[in-house]
C-alpha cells in the first residue's frame, strides 16, 4: 500500500480540522496499520439466539474499573447443545448462574464457555446470569482529570465497532444478531448517563449515587451498545414530539445549539425522503473527549467527538459546520442500526448509505453546487487511494487491509449516487423504503439490496451491481473527437484505459455527451459498451463545437482524460452549467504554466463564478501556477473576498510565491487583523511555508494573542516548524508542555520535530511525552522523534513498545519510526518518501532533510486546504492510555 495516497483522503476528508498537521500525518500512518486488524470476514454459525440482556455497570474511577452484573436471556437453536460460549475479552468472570442456579465456567481464548447441565433442544431458552469485573483496554474508556489537566470532566464511554464489546461485556459480538437491551448504570449523583432506548428511571442509590435506568424495546446488534456517562451538560430538543438531546463534556453545553440544531430538520428529510419514520424511541448525541472516532452510530445514541463543537466564532466560518459528521451518523440509524449487515464483508451497507445520506442532506439544505463539490471531491480522494482500484466493495479478504475503507464509504455512496441517477428519484427512493421495510430489524448481505430494488422497480439492477460492488475498480476514460466540416459531423473516441486484470473489467456506463455549437447546446444520452475497449460515437453536429462535454455534470464516478485544446478549457469554466464541468476545466488550465489568458480566465473565475467552491479552486490553481500575473489576481481579489471559505484559500495559495516582500507585507498584515479566522490561520501557515523574513515576530505575536480556542496560536505554533528559525525553540518547547491545552501541544510537537535536530534535550523533552495518557500528544510525538532523525530516541521508543496498554494498531507505527532511527543515514529519506507518497514517494531526493522538508511543507498545504467540514473519522483509533 502506498500510504501517501491515503494523505488527501485523509487530510481532506477525514480529519478534524481542529486536528494538527502532525496528527494527520500519523493518521496517515495509522490508517496503513489498521490493515492488521482480523477481523471475522464472514458471519458465524450460531448456536443460540441471544434476545434480550439485562446489563448493570457500575465504575471503579480510581482503578478505572468496570463491576458488571448481566442477565443474557437467550433461545438454543440447535439440538444437542452443550455450551453456551460468550465473547469475553480480559473479563474476570466472578460467577455465572444459568437459570438461576450456579454454573460452572471457564474462560479460554477471549471466549467465556458454560457448559451445560445436559444438552440443550433447539427452542430451550436460558436465563444466564454473569459478574465480572475489568479493567479494560478497549471497548469502555475513562476520561478523568489528571494532575496536568485537573479541571477536565469525567467521562466514561464507550465504543464498540467492530469487535470490541467483548472487552467490557461478554456477550455475542459479531453484527448477525439481535437484542433488546435494559441498562442499568449507577453513577455519582451529579453524573448524567446516555444509553440506547428509552430513559425509564432515575432513583437515589447509596453512597450519594443515582442509578439511571435505560430501556431499548427495538433489537439490535451488540457492538450498537453505547453507554456514556460523566459530567455532562444536556440540551433537549424535540422532532415530532420525540425526545432529541444532546450532550457536551460539562462547561461546553453552551455549544451544543450552534453546531447540533440542525438534527430535527435533517430527521425530517431523512424520514420524508426514506418514506420510513425514524426508527427509535429518541435521538440523543453525546460528545465526549479523546473519542476513538469522529462518530459512531450506536442505536439511539450516537457518540460523536467533542471536536464537533466548534466555538460559535470558528462555527461561522464554515459554511456546512458539523453537519457532515451528524447527517452520517443519523443515516446510519436506518442503515445500520435499524437494517445492518450481516457480516463486515458488506459493510458498505452501512457505510455507503450513510454517506450517500450526507449527500442527501446536503443537496437539499446546501444546494445541489454543494452536494456536487462534494462529490467531485470524494471523486479524486478515492481515484488518489490507488490501494482502493483492485479490491471490490463487496470483499470478505480484508483480513490484511481493513474492511472500513474507502470503497465502503465514499465508492459505496458513490455506487448510490448512480443508482439513483439510473432509476430516477421516484424508483431509486422506492426501492430504499422497500429495502428499509422488508429488512426492518433484519440482518442483510448486498444481494438483498438488490432483490428489494427489482421488486419494487421491476428494473433487473445485476449488471450494475455486478460491475460496481461485486467488480473492482472504475472506468479511465480517454476521450477525443474531431469535427468533420463537411458532413458536420462529430467523432467522438471513447476508450477505457483501466488495466482489465483480477475484479477489474471494462464498464458499462450510460453518460450523457453535450455538444454546443453556436446555435446552443445539445444533449445526446449514449451507452459505453463494456464489451470492447474502444468505440467511437458520431453526433450531428450544424457547425464546429464550441464545446463537448462527456458525462455532463459528473454522475459516473470515473476518472478522465478528455483532450481539447486551451480555448475550449476557457469556454468550459466561462460556460459549463455544471459545477463538476467548470471544476474540471479549472484542474486542465491549472496545468498551463505561463499563459496570461488562463491566469486570467481562473482570476474571473476567482471572483466572479456563483458557486464558491470554484472560487477556491481557482485560487488553488493560481497558486499552483505561479507566476507575477496570478499573484496579482490573488492579492486584487483579496479586496472583494469576504466569505472565509474562499477567503482563507486565497489566502493559502499567496503562500506559493516565495521572494516576494509585497506579499509578505500582506500576510503579515492579515495575520495580525483579518476578518475571517481561517483567513488569518492561513496567513500564519502561509509566511511558515515561504520561510518568510521577520515571520516569527508574526508568529510570536499569535502565540502570545488570544483567540477562539487558540486557533490562531495552534496555526502560529504549527507554522514554525515550517518557518525554518531556530529562535522559535524556546516558545515551542513551553507550549509542547504538559498543562497546555492538547492541540497547542501537537503543533508544538510538530514543529519541534523540524527544528535543531541534533539538540538532544529537545529529542528528550518529546521522548518523555510517550508515556502520557493523551492520544494525540503520544502520537504526535512517536512522529516528531522519527523525523528528528536522533536516534537517541530508540531506546524510549523501544520501551513503548513493551508498555501492555499499546493498542496493536500503534505497533507497527511505532515499529517504522524505529526502524528510521536506526536506518544507517543515507537511507532515512526512503521510509519518510514512503509515508509522504505522491509525488514524493519515488524517493528521488538524494537529500533527507530536502525530501523530509518538501514532504512536511506539503502536508501543511495539504492542512491548508482541508474540507470545509468535519467528516467522519470512522476509523478507529488507538485508544488513550490509561
Ligand atoms: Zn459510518
Amino acid at each position: 500500500m502506498t500510504i501517501g495516497s491515503f494523505t488527501n483522503a485523509i487530510v481532506r476528508s477525514r480529519t478534524s480540522r481542529h486536528a494538527s498537521w502532525a496528527l494527520a500525518t500519523a493518521l496517515v500512518i495509522l490508517f496503513t496499520s489498521l490493515q492488521l486488524r482480523a477481523d471475522e470476514p464472514y458471519a458465524r454459525s450460531r448456536d443460540y439466539d441471544l434476545q434480550h440482556s439485562r446489563i448493570a455497570l457500575r465504575f471503579d474511577l480510581d482503578q478505572k474499573k468496570v463491576i458488571g452484573d448481566i442477565t443474557h436471556t437467550l433461545t438454543v437453536l440447535r439440538d444437542s447443545t452443550s455450551n453456551i460460549i460468550f465473547d469475553s475479552a480480559g473479563l474476570s468472570i466472578q460467577s455465572v448462574t444459568v437459570n438461576k442456579s450456579s454454573a460452572k465456567f471457564e474462560t479460554k481464548d477471549d471466549k467465556l464457555i458454560i457448559p451445560l447441565a445436559t444438552a440443550a433442544h433447539t427452542g430451550d431458552k436460558f436465563d444466564i446470569n454473569i459478574r465480572y469485573e475489568a479493567k479494560p483496554t478497549k471497548g469502555l474508556y475513562f476520561i478523568l482529570p489528571d494532575k496536568d489537566y485537573p479541571d477536565r470532566p469525567k467521562q466514561i464511554w464507550t465504543q464498540g465497532e467492530s469487535e470490541d464489546t467483548r472487552y467490557y461485556l461478554p456477550t455475542y459480538d459479531y453484527p448477525n444478531d439481535r437484542l433488546t437491551t435494559e441498562t442499568i448504570l449507577t453513577v455519582p449523583a451529579s453524573w448524567l448517563t446516555v444509553a440506547n432506548g428509552k430513559l425509564i428511571s432515575v432513583t437515589e442509590a447509596a453512597n450519594g449515587m443515582k442509578t439511571w435506568t435505560w430501556k431499548e424495546s427495538q433489537p439490535s446488534s451488540t457492538y450498537l451498545i453505547t453507554v456514556v456517562a460523566g459530567e455532562l451538560d444536556e440540551v433537549k430538543d424535540t422532532w415530532r414530539g420525540m425526545p432529541v438531546t444532546y450532550y457536551a463534556p460539562k462547561g461546553r453545553g453552551d455549544r451544543l445549539s450552534i453546531n447540533y440544531s440542525r438534527t430535527p430538520q435533517m430527521l425530517e428529510l431523512f424520514s420524508t425522503k426514506l418514506g420510513v419514520n425514524y426508527p427509535w424511541e429518541k435521538y440523543a448525541q453525546s460528545m465526549v473527549d479523546d473519542f476513538v472516532a469522529g462518530g459512531m452510530e450506536n442505536s439511539s445514541a450516537t457518540t460523536n467527538t467533542s471536536n464537533s463543537l466548534q466555538h460559535p466564532k470558528l462555527a461561522a466560518e464554515y459554511i456546512t459546520g458539523q453537519d457532515g459528521l451528524i447527517s452520517h451518523e443519523l443515516g446510519h440509524q436506518w442503515f445500520g442500526d435499524m437494517v445492518t449487515c450481516k457480516d463486515w464483508g458488506d459493510i458498505w451497507l452501512n457505510e455507503g448509505f450513510a454517506t450517500f445520506m450526507e449527500y442527501m442532506w446536503t443537496e437539499a439544505h446546501f444546494g445541489k453546487d454543494e452536494a456536487d463539490a462534494e462529490r467531485w471531491n470524494s471523486t479524486r480522494q478515492w481515484f488518489a487511494d490507488t490501494n482502493l482500484y483492485t479490491k471490490p466493495i463487496v470483499r470478505h479478504d480484508f483480513n490484511d487491509s481493513g474492511e472500513f475503507d474507502g470503497n465502503a464509504y465514499t465508492k459505496g455512496g458513490w455506487v448510490l449516487y448512480m443508482l439513483r441517477h439510473q432509476l430516477g428519484d421516484d424508483a431509486f427512493y422506492r426501492g430504499l423504503k422497500h429495502y428499509l421495510e422488508v429488512n426492518r430489524g433484519k440482518n442483510v448481505v448486498t444481494a438483498d439490496l438488490a432483490k428489494a430494488v427489482e421488486e419494487s422497480t421491476h428494473t433487473n439492477v445485476d449488471q450494475f451491481f455486478d460491475q460496481w460492488l461485486y467488480g473492482a475498480g472504475a472506468p479511465k476514460f480517454d476521450l477525443a473527437y474531431k469535427y468533420d466540416d463537411a458532413k458536420h459531423e462529430i467523432a467522438l473516441t471513447v476508450k477505457q484505459t483501466q488495466k482489465v486484470e483480477g475484479h477489474v473489467g471494462l464498464f458499462r456506463v450510460l453518460a450523457d455527451v453535450e455538444i454546443t455549437t453556436a446555435s446552443g447546446p445539445k444533449l445526446f444520452p449514449m451507452t459505453i459498451s463494456n464489451e470492447k475497449d474502444t468505440e467511437t460515437f458520431t453526433f450531428h453536429a450544424d457547425s464546429a463545437p464550441l464545446l463537448v462535454l462527456f458525462d455532463k455534470g459528473n454522475h459516473v464516478l470515473k476518472s478522465v482524460d478528455f483532450h481539447k485544446e486551451k480555448k475550449e478549457w476557457l469556454y468550459q469554466l466561462k460556460n459549463a452549467s455544471e459545477f463538476a464541468d467548470r471544476a474540471d476545466a479549472i484542474t486542465a488550465l491549472g496545468k498551463l504554466k505561463g499563459d496570461d489568458e488562463v491566469v486570467a480566465a481562473l482570476g474571473t473565475a476567482l471572483l466572479n463564478d456563483k458557486t464558491w467552491n470554484i472560487r477556491a479552486n481557482a485560487a488553488d490553481a493560481l497558486g499552483q501556477l505561479g507566476g507575477a500575473g496570478a499573484s496579482k489576481q490573488l492579492l486584487d481579489a483579496l479586496n472583494s473576498t469576504k466569505e472565509p471559505w474562499v477567503r482563507s484559500h486565497v489566502v493559502a495559495a499567496l503562500g506559493n510565491f516565495k521572494d516576494d516582500p509585497a506579499i509578505v507585507a500582506k500576510l503579515n498584515s492579515i495575520a495580525g487583523d483579518d476578518n475571517s479566522y481561517r483567513a488569518r490561520a492561513s496567513a500564519l501557515q502561509a509566511l511558515g511555508r515561504l520561510k518568510a523574513p521577520g515571520g516569527l515576530a508574526t508568529l510570536n505575536a499569535a502565540v502570545a494573542a488570544d483567540s477562539p480556542d487558540g486557533f490562531l496560536r495552534n496555526a502560529a505554533l504549527r507554522s514554525m516548524g515550517g518557518l525554518g528559525d531556530d529562535k522559535a525553540v524556546p516558545l515551542l518547547r513551553e507550549w509542547a508542555a504538559p498543562g497546555k491545552p492538547i492541540d497547542s501541544r501537537t503543533a508544538a510537537i510538530a514543529s519541534l520535530a523540524r527544528l535543531q535536530k541534533d539538540n538532544k534535550e529537545i529529542t528528550a523533552q518529546i521522548a518523555g511525552y510517550l508515556s502520557e495518557p493523551h492520544f494525540p500528544v503520544r502520537i504526535a510525538s512517536v512522529f516528531a522523534l522519527g523525523t528528528r532523525g536522533d536516534a537517541s530516541a530508540v531506546p524510549a521508543l523501544e520501551a513503548l513498545l513493551k508498555s501492555n496498554d499499546l493498542s496493536i494498531e500503534m505497533v507497527p507505527m511505532i515499529k517504522t519510526q524505529i526502524e528510521t532511527l536506526k536506518a544507517p543515514a543515507g537511507d532515512k529519506h526512503r521510509q519518510h518518501g514512503e509515508n509522504a507518497g505522491g509525488e514524493e514517494s519515488d524517493a528521488s531526493a538524494t537529500n533527507d532533510q530536502g525530501a523530509v522538508a518538501k514532504r512536511l511543507d506539503r502536508l501543511e498545504h495539504l492542512m491548508q486546504e482541508m474540507a470545509d467540514r468535519l467528516k467522519t473519522i470512522e476509523t478507529r483509533l488507538p485508544p488513550p492510555k490509561q
